[in-house]
């Protein structure tokens, strides 16, 4: 079996890796030029399921180093004002495993074989059952099953399932880092809390990796190169309804809406990395048409978006990588055919994606009351 995997997202790679892992073969096309050609670098909190995923995912023998690439999460989810102090609480406390995206990505692109500058444009299905993916600027390559891994934009589920659309919710956020130093001490319950004054809401996460991820993979799996980043802290400001950065920075644009808050916030964001600040929104894919089992699926944000304040979306792509891993395997053991195992995939995964779209929507007007929900 052959499988072509568009997108280089933690998605995409993590079922690229289940495969190879099973001996399939599985090549990815990934749309930019170069891997860390743009902002890649903020963190995320899974939950257990969504690490065992990823886990299952790589061979064992990166087991040890992923378990010293990540932090545990324990937040109290305060509600705090500018000057850091409480008003209130957003709700239970949130437990989880955090991994910095980057950093897990390169992991998962270790020993793969990834195709940069190879955006799809379309696909044919082919007389024989393959499919024949079209790109910008490559040749076209055809195998046994293509799978949009590429995003809330997908352009695969264009062709597939042209009704599912994204839903623009209005939010608009500023995101970016700050090197984590003993200056910022004091602002420990602020992780995992909302600061919330002037109209706009600060979120701010922590992100202290066990040991450093160059050093732990130089140490536990030398066949890994991981990025020499250090501790951070990864910030994010809710701007009001379709706010936009206008002439300024990332970092000017956010300092301009705190005046007079607690000095080390200030602090944070004057000390933010200027490569890793960006204006995001929020858009998400709620998955609606199904479509006959084929040879082009769907994993992701491709066919279920969900809003980052849900803390849900890379644990369902992970969820997804893993289930389709499982059940392609199935098939190349002769134990279901192709489109059987894509279906049953399809089927449990329409269930959930849809279930954690509607978890993450209901988690939204907390952090943005203004969002448009649909
Ligand atoms: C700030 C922020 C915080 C988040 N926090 C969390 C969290 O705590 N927990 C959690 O579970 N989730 C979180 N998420 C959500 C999570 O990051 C995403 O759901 C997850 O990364 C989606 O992975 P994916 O592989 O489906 O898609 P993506 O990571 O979007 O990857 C898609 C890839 O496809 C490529 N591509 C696009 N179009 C094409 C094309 N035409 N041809 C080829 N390649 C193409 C893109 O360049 C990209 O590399 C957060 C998201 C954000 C923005």
């Amino acid at each position: 079996m052959r499988v072509s995997v568009i997108g280089a997202g933690l998605g995409g790679l993590a079922l690229a890796q289940g495969l190879r892992g099973a001996g399939i073969e599985a090549e990815v096309f990934e749309r930019d030029p170069g891997i860390v050609a743009r902002f890649q670098g903020y963190r995320l909190v899974l939950d257990p399921a969504g690490f065992q995923a990823v886990r299952d995912c790589l061979p064992a023998r990166w087991h040890p180093l992923l378990d010293e690439i990540v932090m545990d999460a324990s937040a109290e989810q305060l509600i705090l004002d500018p000057r850091l102090n409480e008003i209130g609480r957003l709700g239970a406390g949130r437990t989880g495993i955090v991994v910095d995206r980057q950093v897990l990505r390169h992991l998962l692109l270790t020993g793969l074989t990834v195709h940069t500058d190879a955006a799809l444009t379309g696909y044919d299905v082919l007389a024989d059952g393959t499919v024949r993916a079209r790109f910008a600027r490559r040749d076209p390559a055809t195998a046994d099953l293509l799978v949009g891994a590429d995003g809330v934009n997908s352009a695969v589920r264009g062709v597939l399932t042209p009704r599912t659309v994204p839903t623009d919710t209005g939010v608009r956020f500023v995101i970016g880092r700050t090197p984590l130093t003993d200056e910022f001490s004091g602002l420990s319950k602020a992780y995992g809390s909302k600061i919330t004054g002037d109209g706009v809401s600060l979120l701010l996460g922590a992100m202290r990796f066990r040991t450093p991820p160059k050093q732990a993979a130089e140490r536990l799996a030398p066949d890994v190169t991981l990025p020499d980043i250090g501790d951070y802290v990864r910030w994010a400001m809710i701007l009001p309804p379709n706010g936009t950065l206008g002439e300024a920075s990332a970092q000017e644009a956010v300092l301009s809406r705190m005046e007079g808050w607690h000095p080390q916030l200030r602090a944070l964001i004057e000390q933010a990395d200027p490569d890793n600040s960006t204006l995001l929104s929020i858009r998400v894919v709620e998955p609606g048409e199904r479509w006959a089992p084929g040879p082009v699926t769907l994993l992701g944000d491709a066919i279920h978006a969900t809003s980052p304040t849900g803390g849900n979306g890379a644990n369902t792509a992970l969820r997804d990588a893993d289930l389709l891993r499982r059940r392609l395997i199935e098939a190349e053991e002769g134990r279901t055919d192709l489109l059987g195992a894509v279906g049953e995939y399809e089927r449990q995964m329409f269930a959930y994606g849809a279930e954690a779209v509607r978890g993450s929507l209901a988690k939204l007007p907390a952090f943005a009351p203004e969002a448009k929900l649909s």
